[in-house]
């Protein structure tokens, strides 16, 4: 009989013996957290114990957050009336191979970076073709800025943001390169800080593709070789959820460091 193959186990004891490491690139998500409010609103994020250890002998929350709050995933009916909910979305997009756009140099001169077509020839030419299926990650170095609301959302005297993200013609790009199950980047939206009408939104939102806003610790994640779950609640009808986000990234073999 042919010896059954455990790839799950497998994966583990790679783990177990320091082969892969898990990173997890999710905020803490807390009323200190950067919220996307206008001018002095009140934080949306609020918790009232509903159990304490004195009256009920445990403890428990309830909690009324925004959908898009933290490290989150946008479900494509953000911006699609038509388009799956976040309780809709395949889990099978949820675990996936990433790779890594470092634009952090380019943001340091210019916080309204957005990542070129060139950017990303030319990170192919480094690295090889994109994996058709990915999931691409944009490290613009913005979240060392968190958990300044002040330095994340980098409001000016007219209240337009300035952050970096993609631009249109880089995301027409992976869509039709690449293929990517989503896009994920370390500032509060895809769309740079400026954008009124989110127009890398509705093009990826639309052609059914989710985002991951607000990760970090991208600078830890190889250009391509790290597999990234991310689990988002899965809230009925939602347009987005917070989410957990891991990375699993190989460790370099012990001779080679
Ligand atoms: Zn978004």
């Amino acid at each position: 009989m042919a010896e059954q193959s455990n790839i799950p186990a497998e994966l583990l004891q790679a783990i177990q013996r320091g082969e892969a490491r898990v990173v997890d690139l999710t905020h803490t998500l807390g009323p200190q957290a950067p919220f996307w409010r206008e001018g002095n609103a009140p934080s949306p994020f609020h918790a009232k114990d509903t159990a304490t250890y004195r009256r009920d002998s445990y403890f428990g929350r309830e909690i009324q957050i925004p959908e898009h709050s933290a490290t989150h995933m946008d479900a494509p009916r953000h911006f699609d009336p038509a388009g799956k909910s976040i309780d809709q979305l395949a889990v099978e997009n949820f675990l996936t191979m990433a790779v890594v756009v470092d634009v952090s140099a380019a943001v340091r001169s210019n916080p309204d970076y957005r990542v070129t077509v060139a950017d990303l020839e030319n990170w192919e030419k480094a690295h090889g073709p994109m994996p058709r299926g990915c999931l691409v990650l944009l490290n613009t170095g913005w979240a060392s800025r968190w958990p300044s609301e002040k330095q994340f959302m980098n409001q000016d005297a007219e209240g337009v943001r300035h952050f970096p993200g993609y631009s249109l013609g880089a995301a027409h790009y992976l869509l039709e390169h690449v293929h990517p199950v989503g896009l994920g980047i370390d500032t509060s939206s895809i769309d740079y800080g400026p954008s009124k009408d989110f127009e890398v939104h509705r093009l990826t939102m639309f052609a059914g593709l989710y985002h991951l806003e607000n990760v970090v610790h991208l600078e830890e994640l190889p250009p391509t070789g790290a597999a990234v779950i991310a689990l988002p609640l899965k809230l009925e009808g939602g347009s987005g959820s917070p989410a957990r986000v891991l990375a699993l990234v190989p460790n370099e073999p012990p001779a080679r460091r």
